[in-house]
């Protein structure tokens, strides 16, 4: 009985509505999702919409299970450190060269300038998001940087952030691929990292492939810096992208990679279901998007898979007019970063939402909307060890009781700006 069960998961045959069922419902029962069920499904969910909805269905049980109705967004200032960049993803406009139109990199004078600017705007979190290594391309970049006293772009951005908490934001950077060394130098400047595996596929990073140009894409190098965030004890968020030459199973093999870290050492908080959608002026400009269904069962999926210790984000500047309210019943509880006063700097095209917006329409659906800092409470309450004291006590002066953002007034409110 068993192995003939073992067998029918194994094989390539569609998956029967009412098994599909019964995986899900065990998935939530037991908070595991392995990975044959799950590949079958994955290959299903687009195009069966009462198998994904079946997912669904489980995946908003799940998320009310172990996080109640709580959905979490986290009021913060975008701040592009340096859009250049020595890597060239075919679906990327944010990053540039020297000399092209909109390059642009901060002084830490400002940075001082922005970080004021947000505090009086209500933020809490300074995103610092930034070009991956562009010293190591572009020489006059690196001449720039040594001349304020830096070998490395990650060097700079320690400082960047030293400044950002002197002013009262809590940073969050995502800076490409880090070393251990320069991630345990931010560590006492920033309350989590970043990096978005993107992928597990290595076919991506063949010729005609969005990774070909990207050397810093490398699956296995974007694991190994997940590991030694784990290794430094760093909350940590990752991501996967929805639509970029990738197959479903490849899909499934990211997300349980990133699981596999989490269950090892406990640092992911959250991680980003990102829809691909093309840019006129990119490579990708002729694919095609990720679709609405395709994104809610993925998230529904990634929520069954990641289990009750990893928040769910979707982006909402990237959701289409009706997404909102699909994802939220498909389990996700967070929407990341929203920015009162800054743009999506990477998705510029895509506007976000007006905080008050994304608060009606959330709570319409059911759910409550708390804003949070750049840490969960799972992590800034439950495990200290996962903080420098000093700042852990910044954090904690910007929390409530239950670690969400204490409630604050703006000074005012801004509109956003691409030059913040
Ligand atoms: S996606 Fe990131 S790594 Fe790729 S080119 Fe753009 S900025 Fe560079």
């Amino acid at each position: 009985m068993l192995e003939s069960r073992l067998m029918a998961l194994l094989s390539d045959a569609p998956l029967p509505l009412r098994e599909a069922e019964r995986l899900v419902r065990e998935a939530f029962e037991t908070g595991r999702l392995e990975r044959a069920p799950a590949e079958r499904i994955g290959r299903q969910l687009t195009a069966d919409a009462r198998l994904r909805d079946a997912v669904a269905e489980a995946a908003l049980a799940a998320r009310r299970r172990w996080f109640g109705t709580v959905v979490t967004v986290s009021p913060n200032v975008f701040v592009p450190l340096t859009n250049l960049c020595r890597d060239r993803c075919t679906y990327c406009t944010f990053a540039k060269r020297p000399g092209d139109p909109g390059a642009r990199t901060y002084t830490l004078a400002e940075v001082a300038d922005v970080t004021a600017g947000a505090r009086r705007a209500g933020c809490i979190e300074a995103l610092f998001c930034l070009g991956d290594k562009p010293e190591r391309a572009f020489r006059s970049y690196a001449e720039w940087l040594a001349a304020q006293g830096y070998a490395a772009t990650a060097d700079y951005l320690v400082d960047a952030c030293r400044v950002a908490v002197a002013g009262g934001l809590l940073p969050h950077t995502n800076a490409g691929l880090l070393t251990q060394a320069q991630m345990a130098a931010l560590r006492p400047w920033n309350a989590s990292l970043g990096l978005m595996l993107e992928t597990t596929s290595e076919r991506l990073l063949q010729k005609g492939g969005a990774h070909h140009a990207a050397p810093d894409k490398h699956p296995a190098l974007r694991l190994r810096m997940h590991q030694e965030a784990g290794e430094l004890r760093i909350p940590f968020t990752s991501g996967i992208l929805l639509g970029i030459g990738e197959t479903t199973d490849e899909r499934v093999d990211a997300l349980l990679a990133i699981r596999a870290l989490s269950d090892r050492y406990g640092h992911v908080q959250e991680v980003i279901l990102q829809p691909f959608h093309p840019k006129s002026d990119t490579k990708m400009r002729g694919s095609p998007s990720a679709e609405d269904d395709d994104v809610v069962g993925w998230v529904a999926l990634a929520r069954l898979l990641l289990g009750p210790r990893v928040h769910v984000q979707a982006p909402p500047n990237l959701a289409t007019d009706t997404l909102l309210e699909r994802l939220l019943r498909a389990g996700v509880d967070d929407w990341g970063g929203v920015s009162p006063i800054t743009i999506d700097f990477i998705n510029p095209e895509a506007p976000w939402p007006a905080l008050a917006a994304l608060r009606a329409r959330t709570e319409a659906s059911g759910f409550e909307l708390r804003e949070r800092l750049p840490v969960y409470p799972e992590h800034l309450l439950g495990a200290p060890e996962f903080f420098e004291p000093a700042l852990r006590a910044r954090c904690l002066e910007l929390a409530d009781a239950d670690g969400y953002a204490r409630a604050r007034t703006p000074e005012r409110s801004g509109t956003a700006t691409e030059a913040a």
